[in-house]
């Protein structure tokens, strides 16, 4: 009477042994999960976790075994591609007749693209340290927000708010600058390890 019921519920979770999978030597699990995530999104994790440290498995099996269907893991597999997390090699099958891509996961490649995207990152956050530095206290603030005055404009108002004639503050971007500096270190700390 009691049928027994197989429990659909999609677990992001997955048991140790699985998630080894997905282990790159030299860096840490978590760092390869959400490099993979930002390249290829659940898919492409779910997807490298199941090809780990087989060697090139067809792109029916990968659909097959992640219950995705053709396009889905095409796309996927074209994403990890672009960033060469994936190589391949295409077969003819004998009997049907159509070429087969056969995959395989490029773990070697993953520290290079981590490093690539901090190199990214990196310049990214000078760029925005260098525009930070430039306007560095050279604009002036109402308390009240009413206003936000260059150094010129606030000359001519006497330092004071045209709109309530409250003093103007020196508006302060130095702990945005410290802060981006912090994050500029902790990268270039890291790359180095
Ligand atoms: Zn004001």
């Amino acid at each position: 009477m009691a049928a027994k019921k197989t429990p659909k519920t999609k677990k992001s979770a997955h048991p140790a042994a699985k998630s080894d999978d997905l282990s790159v030597k030299g860096v840490p699990k978590e760092r390869v999960q959400d490099t993979i995530l930002s390249v290829a999104g659940e898919n492409g994790v779910s997807l490298l976790k199941f090809l780990g440290d087989k060697k090139n498995i067809s792109e029916f099996v990968i659909a097959e075994k992640l219950k995705l269907d053709m396009q889905t893991v095409r796309n996927t597999l074209y994403k990890l591609h672009t960033h060469h997390l994936v190589t391949y090699i295409r077969k003819k099958d004998r009997q049907k007749g159509w070429y087969i891509s056969y995959w395989t996961f490029n773990k070697d490649r993953v520290a290079d693209l981590i490093d690539s995207f901090q190199k990214q990152n990196l310049e990214k956050l000078r760029e925005r340290l260098g525009k930070e530095e430039q306007n560095k206290g050279l604009f002036f603030i109402c308390t009240k927000a009413c206003a936000r005055l260059d150094f010129d404009q606030a000359t001519d108002f006497e330092f004071k708010c045209p709109e309530c004639g409250t003093l103007l503050q020196q508006q302060e971007n130095v702990r945005t600058i410290e802060n981006l500096k912090a994050r500029i270190k902790e990268i270039e700390v890291d790359m180095d390890v």
